[in-house]
């Protein structure tokens, strides 16, 4: 039988119909997660990440630099590395993956939009996110139980509050191992690692994304205020 959608269906966006209940008992107890990793290095979050979720985990990394990369492989060389080629990366970004694929020798995953997805300058931002970033994400995480992001806390004001563990809109595990990291241990992993770092952060940019939308930072205070830097929009909507 065909069931014909409601408007409410077609106009409410399909992760606020969806609860944001954990959905592995890895997680039953999120708070206290929460609490033990807060001054965890990111390492042993990881490497409970790994134990957890075995081959249902992956991460996901823009290739702003190599931080998660560095520390996710050396605790699992085998962990999937999902990469979302927008087609609007800077060709410094692209630099950066060729040369984290040659030295850390990734499972690397690469998702690129269908030949028909919205365009920045047609469809405008919220479109073009939504399938050259969003659609890919979701794709990418088909079938899995848990992904782990690179946010940070100092990336940003909105981000401020990231927890280390969390539940996204699909329900599934979202671990961002870096979220409360000090940024002078981080830039110490960073320096003693040799960890590889966008050229962009050397030409003044604080935050990197794909071209058309982003530029040095409007407010020294916020790193990210150069992205969307045209409008009131701050995330892609991958992290909701
Ligand atoms: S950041 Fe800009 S170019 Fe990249 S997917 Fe979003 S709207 Fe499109």
């Amino acid at each position: 039988m065909t069931t014909q959608n409601t408007t409410l269906e077609r106009t409410v966006p399909v992760f606020l119909r969806r609860p944001r209940t954990p959905s592995h008992p890895a997680v039953a107890d999120i708070d206290g997660l929460n609490e033990r990793f807060e001054a965890a290095h990111p390492e042993t979050i990881i490497r409970w990440a790994v134990d957890a979720f075995g081959d249902s985990l992956c991460l996901t990394t823009s290739f702003q630099d190599t931080l998660l990369v560095d520390l996710a492989t050396g605790v699992d060389p085998e962990v999937e590395v999902v990469f979302l080629d927008t087609g609007f990366h800077f060709a410094e970004t692209l630099r950066v993956a060729r040369r984290a694929q040659a030295r850390y020798r990734l499972n690397l995953r690469v998702e690129r939009p269908d030949a028909d997805a919205a365009d920045v300058w047609a469809d405008g931002q919220a479109a073009c996110c939504g399938s050259r970033k969003v659609e890919l994400l979701d794709r990418a995480l088909a079938g899995r139980a848990a992904w782990m992001s690179g946010l940070r806390r100092d990336d940003g004001p909105q981000r401020a509050r990231t927890p280390i563990v969390e539940v996204d809109r699909r329900g599934l595990v979202k671990i961002n191992p870096l979220a409360a990291w000090p940024a002078a241990e981080a830039d110490r992993h960073v320096a003693e690692h040799d960890v590889i770092r966008n050229p962009l952060f050397a030409d003044g940019f604080t935050s990197v994304g794909c071209w058309p939308c982003t530029e040095r930072p409007l407010d020294e205070t916020d790193p990210r205020s150069g992205r969307w830097a045209d409008s009131a929009k701050t995330e892609c909507g991958l992290h909701l």
